[in-house]
């Protein structure tokens, strides 16, 4: 294949793993692909990096969301490099490496992509390669269930040092077709395109069936009795009864469009005996923070309570909600940290009823409550062969407030002055 089909491959190869939500969630993960080209400045051949940018989602990335870098260049970074201390000032010199104008701004991944010495590579998060990431004995459980075709990563927050580490590991496995990365997700090469695809589903899947075939029937515990399912209508009258009163306490800071969930995965979860433990332990890969913040706020009241009583409840569960949140951002934060975005929760979960998620618009709100349903799906995976071990708080909370994520953030457009508030227009149809 003539290197110029080299970025055309890779863009239809994340398109396809991208379509399917059991590879990556939404906009998560990224993909790559090195190839030779003559550099038109010295007519000499040169290696470069193609490389899924910041931001976008695979399932519908285009060439124009690739960032292009000289791997020369970026290789050379690692005699720079001042150690991990400092490693976020890494992403800055990933500019001095681009080729040509350089395409989509090159993101905290790239590091891995280009430091990992094989011709291409996808990191993704799948619920059921996290499952294992994030289970208490993942390490000996990614060895049950690869042998050594897959090795263990630490967990280490993403950035230039997790690439080096990956690419160490790597080296020092050389019939590896890929990692599980601690507490996060799963990284694999191949030779070709077509070979690294393989390997990707190969990890996914396997990761999968292990969990089906290890694991315990009932991960979340039993079925509390009272915390059942309500039937449909029932539960959906008691859902838009709720959803203007809990959409107000979730804009308590800023206004909120909410999304409502009551699929199976959800409505099991909220009528489990581990349904408040695992709720409180929270979200683990780095992708959830900023969109389902660390914990939901899971009412605490069987299925049948009043509309009336469950409201009572949700005012004082919010109020220590933004307490125990601010008491988090007070716990770790540092004179260098952003400052406190909103205590409000993204997440409020109703036993008998389901999910109600929030973000700034429509499609936030909803990704916020796709987002969750994947912590639910790495949960049960996780509970099911081992227990669920979630990253620290600590570091949670380094991710949630990274300068490079607040960064990232104050690029975005500011909300128009409307965005988020709903109008009732009444006597219009005249
Ligand atoms: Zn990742």
């Amino acid at each position: 294949m003539s290197q110029r089909d080299t970025p055309a491959e890779l863009i239809a190869r994340s398109n396809r793993l991208g379509a399917d939500p059991r590879n990556t969630n939404y906009a998560g993960g990224n993909t790559s692909a090195k190839g030779e080209v003559t550099d038109p400045v010295t007519s000499q051949p040169t290696e470069l990096l193609w490389v899924k940018g910041s931001g976008g989602d695979l399932g519908t990335l285009t060439e124009s969301g690739l960032a292009v870098l000289r791997l020369d260049r970026l290789r050379a970074l690692v005699d720079v490099y001042p150690g991990v201390e400092r490693e976020d000032e890494m992403v800055a010199a990933f500019d001095y490496c681009l080729h040509g104008r350089g395409g989509a701004a090159p993101s905290i991944d790239t590091a891995m992509h280009g430091l990992v010495d094989a011709p291409h590579i996808d990191h993704l998060h799948p619920d059921s390669g996290i499952a294992l990431a994030t289970a208490a004995d993942g390490e000996a459980l990614t060895k049950e269930c690869f042998g050594d075709r897959v090795a263990w990563v630490d967990w280490r927050r993403p950035g230039f040092q997790l690439g080096l580490d990956i690419a160490e590991v790597k080296r020092r496995n050389p019939q590896a077709i890929g990692v599980v990365l601690g507490g996060h997700g799963i990284t694999a090469w191949g030779d070709t395109s077509e070979e690294c695809e393989a390997h990707s589903l190969e990890i996914i899947r396997t990761a999968a069936e292990f969990i089906e075939t290890h694991g315990r029937a009932e991960p979340f515990g039993a079925v509390v009795a009272g915390f059942e399912a309500l039937p449909e209508a029932e539960r959906r009258a008691k859902a838009a009864a709720l959803a203007p009163v809990v959409r107000g306490l979730a804009s308590t800071d800023a206004p909120q469009l909410g999304h409502f969930t009551d699929s199976d995965v959800v409505l099991e979860f909220l009528s489990r005996e581990k349904l408040r433990p695992l709720a409180e332990l929270g979200t683990s890969c780095p992708d959830h923070f900023l969109r389902t913040k660390v914990r939901p706020l899971v009412v605490d009241l069987p299925a049948g309570a009043s509309v009336e009583e469950t409201v009572v409840r949700l005012k004082e569960l919010h109020a220590a909600y933004r307490e125990e949140y601010a008491g988090y951002y007070q716990r770790h934060a540092t004179p260098e940290s952003p400052a406190m975005r909103g205590a409000d929760p993204a997440i409020v979960l109703v036993p008998g009823v389901g999910m109600f998620s929030f973000g700034k618009d429509k499609q936030t709100a909803r990704v916020a409550g796709e987002f969750y349903v994947n912590a639910i799906n790495v949960m049960r995976g996780a509970e099911a062969v081992s227990t669920y071990a979630p990253i620290d708080e600590s570091e949670k909370f380094r991710i949630e407030y990274w300068s490079l994520e607040e960064a990232k953030l104050q690029r975005m457009p500011k909300p128009k002055p409307l965005a988020g508030r709903v109008a009732l227009v009444t006597g219009a149809g005249s």
